[in-house]
C-alpha cells in the first residue's frame, strides 16, 4: 500500500531548478531590492534582467543555488532570498490545479508527474474551533 506523504513534494524534487531559465528584474538582486537575491549567484542577461547563474541556457544546467540530489533531497540554499519566478512557480496540484510545466521539468529528470495524493493530508481542525473565512 502507498505510504501517506509527510512533506511537500518540492522538498525532494528540485527538477524545475535544473530545467528552466530563471530570469528576473535586476533590482531583485540589489541590496535594497525586494528579495535581496545574492548578486554573486546571478548573471546579467541584458540591461533589464538578471538570471540565476547556471540557468542562462534553458534545459542545460542547474541553478547554482540548488543543493542536494534532484528527486531525492534537493533544496534551495537561498530559499528566503529566491527571486520572484521561483516564488510564483507552483508545483502541480499544490493549489489544486495541474501545472504541465512542473510535469515537464520532472519528466526531464525521470520523475513521474505529481498527483493530488503526493501531498500530506491537511491538518485537522480541532473540535470546537470557530469557522472563519476571508471576507
Ligand atoms: S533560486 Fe532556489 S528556487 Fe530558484 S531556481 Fe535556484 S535553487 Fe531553485
Ligand atoms: S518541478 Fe514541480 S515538484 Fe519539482 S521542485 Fe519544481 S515545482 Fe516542485
Amino acid at each position: 500500500m502507498a505510504q501517506t506523504p509527510t512533506q511537500h513534494p518540492c522538498l525532494s524534487c528540485g527538477a524545475c531548478c535544473a530545467y528552466f531559465r530563471v530570469a528576473f528584474y535586476w533590482r531583485e538582486a540589489e541590496p535594497d531590492g525586494i528579495w535581496k537575491v545574492p548578486v554573486k549567484l546571478t548573471v546579467d542577461l541584458d540591461s533589464t534582467y538578471r538570471c540565476m547563474k547556471g540557468t542562462e541556457v534553458k534545459h542545460q544546467n542547474k541553478c547554482v543555488a540548488l543543493t542536494g540530489r534532484i528527486g531525492k533531497d534537493a533544496h534551495c540554499s537561498i530559499y528566503q532570498n529566491r527571486p520572484t519566478p521561483c516564488r510564483n512557480f507552483m508545483a502541480s496540484y499544490e493549489d489544486g490545479t495541474h501545472n504541465p510545466r512542473c510535469d515537464e521539468a520532472r519528466n526531464r529528470h525521470g520523475l513521474r508527474p505529481l498527483c493530488k495524493s503526493d501531498y500530506p493530508p491537511a491538518p485537522e481542525t480541532p473540535a470546537g474551533t470557530p469557522q472563519v473565512e476571508k471576507t
